[in-house]
C-alpha cells in the first residue's frame, strides 16, 4: 500500500447527502449552498 497524497491544490468534488448538489472545491465546503446539509467528497470511497 502506497500512502495516500492529497494535493491541496487539487480541486475535489463534494456532494450533498440531502438534495445532491455537487460542488467542485479545493476546499471542503463543509455545508450544501442549497440546503446547508453535510457534504462528502465524493473521492473518498465509503464502501
Ligand atoms: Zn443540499
Amino acid at each position: 500500500m502506497k500512502d495516500v497524497k492529497l494535493d491541496p491544490s487539487e480541486e475535489s468534488t463534494y456532494e450533498c447527502f440531502d438534495c445532491g448538489t455537487v460542488v467542485v472545491s479545493a476546499t471542503a465546503p463543509g455545508r450544501c449552498p442549497s440546503c446547508g446539509a453535510d457534504m462528502r467528497n465524493r473521492a473518498t470511497p465509503l464502501e
